[in-house]
């Protein structure tokens, strides 16, 4: 149990939420793409005293005094991050992947410049254009997508694009695209039309830092990316780039678009950079690869059509038109069975976001959690029982006694510190 006892005197309301949610985390089999379970090292670095340190700055360039340890720690989260990427040079400061977007885009682009991203609704994420995020409202942004018989990036049509709108960025990277990423492709189309290229490596992070998909260091003029999904560590965002750009980001994350950096953060950061380091780290990985491609098997073998066929990286998108059934629904009744995922749009999908034709699926939480391919095709079935008997109370009872069952298999130790 993690100690929470002053919690508990202090306020009784949020002891028992965070209670709730520890448990939350424990009893389902937590199938988000995007989330994943730190270390206890990792927990405990977030919840140190440096939450009480204000650093505005760089290290040994700080506006307050006192940031002797603020310095360490940020020092050697740098340090660590440019050495698992091989990167020239880093800023750790970004308070979440969008406000690391808002700072490259800031430091290339004037209000009313036009960049090009990838569509929302084909896999694409807010901050790269969407009309209700900064990212669309102050710029003009011209989207890309993928094939409609393929489903993958249509790289001929974004050359096309690029030819017409003559972007001053373009951005590749994805929030739901379940293929690997032509970094290559997109540097020469950039680079064409004079065009710097945004790389956006949020959800496969820990895939790149290991080797498992390949790397836009050296082609891409920025890469940012999360440190909470694949990568494993506390919720923020971290920007690479080279040397020559690294004066300009840095004065664009601070002062430009960030107050004080989140220290007890940072230094939880440093953890995960070390824990990615390590050998296990790409064990890891490659298990999160494999444990993918187990359960896109089952699926496909029992009926599902998966966006692209299939999948490389960390997730699965799974195109339910031809089951009748909704995105929101079939993530609802997933969820009552103990599965959780989220709806999601399907490229040319034709309901709203609220509803959508899809669901995506990942398993980078449940390979953390120590899960195997012979786990994920059992949880595999699983989903396709629910899917495709959706009104069945029976089914759902059977369903959730299986995940228990799972859950207890692989206890959740590193949630309590
Ligand atoms: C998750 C994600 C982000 C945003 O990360 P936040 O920390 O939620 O702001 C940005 N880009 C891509 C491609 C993502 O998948």
């Amino acid at each position: 149990m993690t100690d929470r006892s002053n919690l508990k005197k202090t306020d009784p309301d949020i002891y028992r939420i965070l209670e709730a949610e520890d448990k939350r985390q424990e009893d389902n089999l937590i199938m988000i793409a995007s989330e994943n379970y730190v270390s206890k090292a990792v927990l405990e670095a977030s919840s140190s005293t440096l939450t009480n340190k204000y650093a505005e700055g760089y290290p040994e360039k700080r506006y307050y005094n006192g940031c002797i340890n603020a310095d360490g720690v940020e020092s050697l989260a740098i340090e660590r991050i440019k050495k698992l990427f091989g990167a020239k040079a880093a800023n750790v400061q970004p308070h979440s992947g969008a406000q690391a977007n808002m700072s490259v885009m800031m430091s290339q682009l004037d209000a009313g410049d036009t960049y090009i991203g990838m569509n929302l609704s084909h896999g694409g994420h807010l901050s790269h254009g969407s009309p209700v995020n900064f990212s669309g409202k102050y710029f003009n942004v011209a989207a890309y997508g993928v094939t409609e018989d393929t489903n993958l990036i249509d790289y001929d049509a974004l050359n096309k694009l690029a030819k017409e709108h003559k972007p001053k960025m373009i951005i590749a990277g994805a929030s739901a695209y379940p293929r690997i990423i032509d970094f290559n492709k997109f540097k020469e189309i950039a680079h064409s039309v004079g065009a710097k290229l945004l790389a956006d490596i949020a959800h496969i992070a820990g895939l790149v830092a290991a080797g498992e998909h390949p790397s836009p260091v050296g082609l891409a003029d920025f890469i940012t990316f999360t440190t909470h999904k694949t990568l494993r560590g506390p919720r923020g965002g971290v920007i690479l780039c080279d040397e020559a750009h690294e004066a300009l980001i840095n004065k664009f994350m601070f002062p430009g678009t960030q107050g004080g950096p989140l220290m007890h953060t940072i230094a939880a950061k440093a953890v995960s950079f070390k824990e990615a380091l390590e050998p296990e780290f790409a064990v890891y990985q490659k298990q999160i690869i494999k444990n993918a491609a187990a359960l896109a098997d089952v699926l496909t073998s029992g009926g599902l059509k998966l966006v692209s066929g299939g999948t490389d990286n960390h997730l699965i998108l799974i195109d339910l038109r031809n089951k009748g059934v909704t995105g929101k629904d079939a993530a609802n009744r997933l969820d009552e069975a103990g599965i959780t995922c989220n709806k999601n749009g399907v490229p040319f999908d034709d309901k709203s976001p609220f509803v959508t034709s899809g669901i995506r699926l990942g398993s980078p939480a449940l390979t953390t959690r120590g899960l195997k391919e012979d786990d994920f095709r059992r949880i595999g079935k699983l989903i396709i029982r629910i899917i495709t008997n959706m009104e069945d109370d029976s089914i759902l009872a059977k369903v959730k006694g299986e995940v228990e069952e799972i859950c207890k298999t692989y206890p959740t130790d590193f949630l309590r510190i």
